[in-house]
This record gives C-alpha cells, structure tokens and sequence, in this order.
C-alpha cells in the first residue's frame, strides 16, 4: 500500500499527467503537427552551443575521477565562486563561494531551502496564481501553504492581502520572478512596497520572514523589462535559480542558491543548507553540469524565437476578443477564459488545443499557453483561438 499522502499527491497530479496522455493520443489519432500542445514548459529552444562544447570541453581536459566524483555537498567551491562573481558582476552584489549551493535544479533548490526552514506548522505564504508544486514542496516538510488572492488588475503582488496573512507562523513567503503562469515581471515599485510590508511585519511580530525568490525565467525577459535583485531590497531574502529554462537545460537537474550573508541566522542556514542537499537524497548537484555552468555562466540567452511566438500570439488574441496581460517575461501568456475555465478547456481540446487551467494555479477563470513551441505551432493553432472566440462569443 502507498502512503496516505502520495495518494492524495497522484490524485493532485491528475490534471496534468492526464493532459500528457490527451496529447500524446491525439498526436496519434491526427498526426503530432496538427496537435497544439501547450501545456508543458518544456523549452523548445536548442540549448547555446556553449554548452555542448563545455560538456566535451571539460571530459576532454578535466580528470574523470574529478568530474564525475563527490564533492562538498554545496558544490565545487571554484564553480561556486564563478557564479558568485557572476552575480555580482551582473547586479552589484558582494557574494563569494560560500553564499552559492549548487542544487538540482529550482525544484531542487526549493526543497533543500524550506527542508532548512521549516518546523511543521510553519506558515509559507504564495501569490495566486502560484506553481502548483509550491504546495507539494510545503507540505514535504510539514508546512502549511496560505494563498494570497490574485491582483487580476495587474497580476503584481496583492500586498494588503499579505500583510493580514502573515502570522507568528510565517517562516517564508515565495514570490516567482517572472512568473509562471502570468509572464509579469514584478516592477521595482512592488518589490520596494514588498520589502516594506515585510520588514514591518518582521519588526511587529518579532520573527524573521524569508522572502524566497524563484527565479528559473531570470534571463527570459523581453522588450527591455528589468528583474531587479532582491537581495539588494530585503535582507531576509534567498534567491533560487536554475539553468532549466534559461539554458534549456531542464533534464540536467542543475541550478543554485544564493544564501547572503545578511540573513539572520546566515551561518546555520548556510551549513544547514548544506547538509539537506546530502539528506534529501540529492547528496550533491550533477557534478558534470556544474563543471559546465562554470564555462557558461555569462552565455547569452536567445529569447528571440520566444519573443516572436509572444508577439503572434498576443497580437492575435487580442484581435479575437481575449483579454490577457502582455507578458514581459518567462515564455507563458494567462489568458482569461471566456466563459467557463472548464468547458473553454474542453473546447480548446475538441480543436487540437491543450491548455493548462487556471485552477492548477489556484487561480481559475484563466488558462495558461505555454509558448515555448515551434513558430509553426502557434501559426497553426490561431485558426482554432479565432473559432473559440467565436464559439464563446467575444468575436464576432
Ligand atoms: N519554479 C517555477 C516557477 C517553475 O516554473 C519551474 C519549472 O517549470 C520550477 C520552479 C522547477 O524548475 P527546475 O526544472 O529547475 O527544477
């Protein structure tokens, strides 16, 4: 017999395991180029060329029993120290090797930080519309994940709503920058307004509230849109990154933290930090990789082809009648959903069409396009966009 709660964790994770069956069959039944899928952030960009040659790079001059051995469960203290340089160089910070964890990717690295953080019972505040994982990676450690309601004006953060949320229970609140599902990136405005209300509620409460900041879409930003640094606005702040997106490298399982030296309690957290990588099972980061990373660090992304299916598939939507925020970053449009979440997502699929709903996200009414897809598959799909508006009434 499974667990009581994987039960509960298989059936949560129906929705998108049975979309990946509902793809795969009509790829079958019609052929795969006349199946939209646009469920899956997958990144459909080649990872740089970079990368390939530092893989070969690095087997051809590093010795094997280095490459592929253990080391510090935080990572190779020189790659380390190249991404801290990185950062610094890029944003102004003052960080050294021993404020980066190499981690198995955001997901990796989320786990390892609230398995550093969390008592059971301890409160981890999400913005709606949140990655659905968030709840998984809480409850892991015995957590409770509050949801903040959706800022459907805008998608910031709805910080009146955080700030009657947070408790002598709140250990952490995790914002997503840019985000996913929405494509918002958070202006520097909300990030001030953000640190304000927590250093207040730090200060009245008396606790320490960690501001965790998912950043996998860091480098994925359009039309010149800024993500500022966190750390240089709240002192409490822990930043996780990854390489899936940005250098298409999701499979790898390759990413950091940043612990700063301004955290209170930085030092425990630090050496904690270190021994949950070993105990979760993860021991260390893919050692390959980060040897690899370390060749890549300042590689340039090449969110063009993103850019052109952002640019297509807004324009055209907004000429159906949707209504949808442009989104300046990550590679994911939130559309709302004339009509009913449900049936828009059924009648999408009647035509080739595989959305995500905004209920993954504990936000419905919406639908999430993951436009990391060919060109061709966003041509393809806006003849089905423009008979849904039809069909739902917003063109007419
Ligand atoms: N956080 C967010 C917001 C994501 O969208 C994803 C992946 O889609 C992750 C974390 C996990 O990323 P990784 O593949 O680096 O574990």
């Amino acid at each position: 017999m499974i667990s009581e709660r994987m039960v509960d964790y298989v059936k949560g994770s129906s929705v998108i395991r049975a979309m990946f069956e509902e793809g795969k069959k009509l790829a079958n039944q019609y052929g795969a180029e006349n199946v939209y899928d646009f469920s899956l952030g997958n990144p459909n960009v080649a990872a740089p060329a970079a990368v390939n040659e530092a893989i070969k790079e690095v087997l051809d001059t590093e010795e094997s029993t280095f490459v592929h051995g253990y080391m510090n469960n935080s990572g190779y203290e020189d790659v380390r120290q190249i991404i801290a340089d990185s950062i610094n160089r890029r944003f102004e910070t003052h960080f050294n090797q021993s404020n980066i964890v190499m981690t198995v990717g955001a997901a990796g690295g989320l786990n390892v930080i609230l398995k550093t953080l969390l008592d059971p019972g301890d409160e981890v505040i999400a913005f709606a519309p949140y990655f659905g994982e968030y709840r998984s990676y809480t409850a892991n450690y015995d957590g409770k994940l509050v949801v903040v309601s959706a800022d459907t004006e805008n998608f910031q953060l709805n910080l009146q709503e955080l700030e009657e949320k947070i408790s002598e229970k709140t250990k952490a609140v995790i914002i997503n920058n840019p985000n996913n599902p929405t494509g918002v990136v958070y202006s520097e405005d909300t990030i001030k307004n953000l640190a304000a209300v927590l250093n207040k509620k730090q200060e009245e409460l008396g606790t320490d509230i960690y501001l965790i900041s998912d950043e996998p879409y860091r480098e994925l930003v359009y039309d010149g849109a800024e993500v500022v640094y966190l750390t240089k606005y709240y002192d409490n702040t822990i930043v996780g990154y990854s390489y899936s997106k940005s250098l298409s490298l999701p499979g790898e399982r390759i990413g950091y933290l940043v612990l700063p030296d301004e955290l209170s309690d930085a030092e425990n957290i630090k050496s904690a930090a270190n021994v949950a990588t070993r105990i979760l099972g993860y021991v260390n980061a893919p050692s390959l990789m980060q040897r690899v990373i370390a060749k890549c660090v300042d590689v340039e992304v090449n969110v063009e082809p993103y850019n052109k299916n952002r640019e297509l598939l807004y324009k055209s939507l907004m000429e159906y009648g949707y209504e949808c925020i442009k989104p300046e970053g990550a590679f994911y449009m939130f559309v709302k959903t004339p009509g009913d979440e449900k049936e828009f997502v059924n009648a999408a699929k009647s035509k080739n069409i595989l959305v995500v709903p905004g209920s993954s996200f504990a936000c419905p009414g919406y639908v999430r396009i993951a436009y990391c897809v060919s060109y061709d598959t966003v041509k393809g799909s806006l003849n089905g966009f423009k008979e849904l508006a039809k069909e739902f009434g917003i063109l007419k």
